[in-house]
């Protein structure tokens, strides 16, 4: 099954060049019935293309399936949750986590955290949906901020969780400079127009020795090679189509040094008995071939 998506429809579109070398030259890849993506010849970035406007893309979050999206999230907010935890693990956040708790004052743990209060690590979880993750990372002693744009869920977030979320796209934010320890995009990325603006403005707001976290579909993996159009993130919304050559390769030309790249997912539930589903899983996750993948960056000199 596909994950959620917009439904396709007729839209304003440019051909853009690509967005990771900038090059012009593209062959078409998948067809998904209705639209399709293109993969760059010189790099390799995998893109819908031509692209729809911003405008529209930010209207298809933002307003028209708004609380649509908000009960879909709603539905699968604790299994999305349970990933995006073991995610992070596999990424390494929780022994950054360690160590930015231990460097906190003396006499300022956990306990005394809260909005204000100017102790504990900063965390911005970008595309922060209901804030389910975010209100964990809080209990844990972070600061946490979230930037969602799709109004339902920002306000879910903060009303049931108490959370501080902006509405506002990344960069409208004007967040200060080295203001945070950890920015999180968690199937972010390949939704937005422009994705080197959000690794650029992820980098000039982390702190000199903050971590970027960037989960996203991985088109080098065996379930995208095995379905081609039919992969369940080959969807409308997902403007690109990072694998694991072109995710390292966009963080590394916007400042980022690669610290950990792990693919995870060898086979979606459902598609094959579970003892087999394990044993994919298992070598998808040692080989590097999963189906998502997480990377940790840390800001290049
Ligand atoms: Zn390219």
């Amino acid at each position: 099954m596909k994950t959620w998506s917009t439904p396709v429809a007729p839209q304003r579109a440019n051909c853009i060049p690509c967005a990771l070398c900038g090059g012009g030259r593209f062959r078409p890849c998948l067809f998904c019935g209705g639209f399709s993506y293109v993969k760059c010849l010189s790099c390799g970035l995998v893109q819908i293309n031509p692209q729809p406007e911003a405008e529209e893309v930010r209207r298809r979050y933002g307003e028209a399936y708004g609380e649509d999206y908000l009960a879909y999230e709603l539905a699968n907010e604790a299994a999305y949750l349970r990933l995006q935890e073991l995610a992070l693990r596999d990424a390494g956040f929780y022994g950054l986590e360690q160590e930015l708790l231990k460097r906190g004052p003396p006499g300022q743990g956990r306990q005394e955290q809260g909005p204000g209060k100017e102790t504990g690590p900063s965390v911005l979880d970008i595309g922060c949906a209901t804030g389910a993750l975010l209100a964990r990372l809080k209990g844990r002693g972070w600061r946490a901020f979230g930037v969602e744009i799709s109004a339902p869920q920002a306000e879910y977030a903060r009303r049931e969780r108490k959370l501080e979320i902006s509405t506002e796209p990344l960069e409208a934010n004007h967040f200060p400079g080295e203001s945070f320890d950890a920015v999180l995009a968690s199937h972010l990325i390949e939704h937005l127009n422009r994705p080197e603006i959000l690794v650029q403005e992820a980098r000039r707001i982390l702190k000199e020795n903050g971590r970027f976290f960037v989960t996203t579909p991985n088109i080098a993996g065996f379930q995208s090679r095995l379905f081609r159009g039919k992969w369940r993130s080959a969807i409308f919304d997902h403007l690109y189509l990072f694998s694991v050559k072109t995710l390292p390769a966009l963080l590394a030309r916007n400042g980022f040094r690669l610290e950990s790249l792990v693919t995870w997912g060898g086979l979606a539930a459902g598609i094959a008995p579970p003892p087999l589903k394990k044993i994919a899983d298992r070598a998808a996750k040692c080989f590097g071939f999963g189906d998502v993948m997480i990377a940790r960056a840390a800001k290049a000199g």
